[in-house]
């Protein structure tokens, strides 16, 4: 399916200055989403670091797109379910940039099965990346932010953290039990950390994207019977592009959301109106 085909209205993305000089590490940064919001803070004046887990000629060609923007940009390998790796990424992006202003912890996988079919490892893995990976990834980032403090001179907030979760995190999803149960638990960890934090000005959010034109849900969107079928869910009318969530993660990482903490955005078109009630239900 083309993009010209299910997609005529798009909004008119603008990329302001609103982080110059800021300091950004994006996790599964070289693909859908995290590429987007990796290139939208670039785009937005950040120096910003990406992280890989396979694919390393794409996240150097994003370094090189970045750079084009005028700032600094660097990729650096690592499992985020991998605590030794997570430090060392965070040693490389400390070395490389001197400081972290933002973390978008972004990276997530499906591992679907039906309930009684569902493997232990399939679980592990999918709780490992998107719930225990996002633990790993902001106590890195924690530590730097308490260790700094505010820079008066590029924000009000010593730091900020935008946790990637899905509307999943309280539509129930049936054959995805492993997912929604590690997006629910994306929204607890994002509020605690939220309320231990933010006395320090340490401001932690979350964004629930809808269905979003990526490579996770392509069969989805890639038919034109799939993609009728998905508009049943969104009122909207059109499916999330990628630079939907980065508009929103530059808003949550910019002073403009700085009185927002602890706050989830969704970003669906309205998949948690619950369009199926639309007509009575
Ligand atoms: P994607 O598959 O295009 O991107 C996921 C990225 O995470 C890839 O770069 C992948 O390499 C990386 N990754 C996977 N395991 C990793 C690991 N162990 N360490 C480091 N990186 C790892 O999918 P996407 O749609 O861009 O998903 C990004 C995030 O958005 C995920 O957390 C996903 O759950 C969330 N999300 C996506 C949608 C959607 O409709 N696309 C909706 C809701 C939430």
């Amino acid at each position: 399916m083309s993009d010209e085909s299910s997609n005529d209205t798009l909004p008119h993305y603008t990329w302001p200055l609103l982080l110059a000089g800021q300091k950004a590490l994006v996790t599964g940064a070289n693909s859908g989403i995290g590429k987007a919001v990796a290139t939208g803070l670039g785009r937005s004046g950040a120096d910003v670091a990406i992280n890989y887990i396979t694919d390393e000629d794409v996240a150097e060609a994003m370094v090189k797109e970045i750079e084009g923007f005028g700032v600094k940009a660097i990729a650096v390998k690592a499992d985020v379910s991998n605590e030794d790796e997570v430090r060392a990424m965070f040693n490389t992006v400390l070395d490389a940039f001197g400081t972290l202003d933002i973390l978008v912890a972004n990276a997530g996988l499906q591992r679907d099965a039906a309930y009684d079919e569902m493997t232990l490892e399939q679980w592990n893995k999918v709780i490992s990346v998107n719930l225990t990976g996002q633990f790993l990834c902001t106590r890195e980032a924690v530590k730097e932010f308490k260790r700094r403090g505010v820079r008066e001179e590029v924000s009000a907030a010593a730091g900020k953290i935008i946790c990637m979760s899905s509307v999943h995190q309280v539509i129930p999803w049936s054959g995805h039990a492993n997912y929604a149960s590690s997006k629910g638990g994306i929204d607890m960890l994002m509020q605690s950390m939220a309320q231990e934090l933010a006395p320090l000005h340490i401001r932690i959010n979350s964004i629930a994207p809808g269905a979003i034109r990526t490579p996770i849900n392509r069969k989805v969107w890639d038919s034109p019977d799939a993609y009728a079928k998905l508009m049943k869910l969104i009122p909207y009318q059109r499916i999330g592009e990628p630079e939907d969530i980065a508009q929103a993660a530059v808003y949550l990482a910019s002073d403009m959301s700085d009185y927002v903490n602890g706050s989830t955005l969704f970003v669906d078109g309205g998949m948690t109106c619950y369009p199926g009630f639309a007509t009575g239900g």
